[in-house]
């Protein structure tokens, strides 16, 4: 899999089953012929099922929001690779920040994670980004370096042409400020370089922009040449402003 465009719907800890269903019939009534897109959601772990029986015979994928790097065992309200693979998903979002903010997830659990998912031969998208302090500091580059090459770190020599990175600063969830242009683009061509400059093919690679993606800045976020898509919190709730967003793309 070379670089190519993907629209990610990052559902949280938001819809039901009934929510689930009403939006993706609406989805599915759309006319999705914007084949260069990959399109993938991801619900809650309750709704996975729902939404993989929701997606059969469409183009769209599953992904899920976490998993777990061990096999199987006492891991009380974890959820394993196999235990997705078995429903059908094969993209799973790593590092988010509010795993990361809120549930401790380090930079090491996001590399045991990533090391797990691709021996499973899944598909990764691991978040990145620096906090407001982080970026006020001069200090992005060198946070995006470490949250890079800690997960990377058993990755070199392998071939991680299906892992998806999402660059999201971190005070742009969910906040409705969105990063600027010249932002973006420094952080994406940040991430190309530290992947070049330590073994891997940083060209190849799909990078992401997420924080406060809307069908009122896509089309502009989109025109960034080292933007591959986005992934889309608030947004990808409402069919309207993710067809939107889709079709931005
Ligand atoms: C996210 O949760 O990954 C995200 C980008 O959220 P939002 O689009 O709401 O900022």
């Amino acid at each position: 899999m070379h670089r190519r465009r993907f629209c990610v719907a990052n559902w949280k800890m938001n819809f039901n089953s009934s929510d689930t269903k009403s939006f993706l019939e609406n989805w599915g009534k759309k006319d999705l012929n914007n084949k260069e897109v990959k399109t993938i959601f991801c619900p809650s772990f309750t709704e996975l099922n729902t939404t993989a029986e929701l997606l059969h015979n469409s183009d769209s994928e599953l992904g899920a929001q976490n998993v777990y790097y061990e096999s199987n065992g006492a891991y009380t309200g974890e959820i394993s690779c196999r235990m997705l693979k078995d429903l059908g998903c094969n993209w799973v979002i790593i590092g988010h920040s509010e795993r990361r903010a809120i549930f401790g997830e380090t930079d090491e659990m996001v590399c045991h994670k990533l090391d797990k998912l691709t021996s499973e031969n899944m598909y990764p998208i691991v978040c990145i980004g620096e906090t407001k302090d982080e970026r006020e500091n001069g200090k992005t580059e060198e946070v995006l370096s470490r949250q890079l090459l800690v997960a990377f770190e058993n990755q070199k020599g392998k071939n991680i042409e299906h892992t998806v990175i999402a660059y999201e600063p971190v005070w742009a969830i969910g906040t409705g400020i969105t990063a600027t242009i010249d932002m973006i683009s420094e952080a994406h061509q940040c991430i190309r370089n530290i992947f070049n400059t330590n073994g891997f093919n940083g060209n190849e690679i799909s990078i992401l922009y997420g924080g406060s993606v809307t069908n009122e800045n896509a089309a502009e976020l989109s025109n960034i040449t080292d933007v591959d898509g986005f992934l889309v919190g608030g947004a990808s709730l409402d069919v309207e402003k993710f067809y939107a967003i889709y079709n931005q793309l």
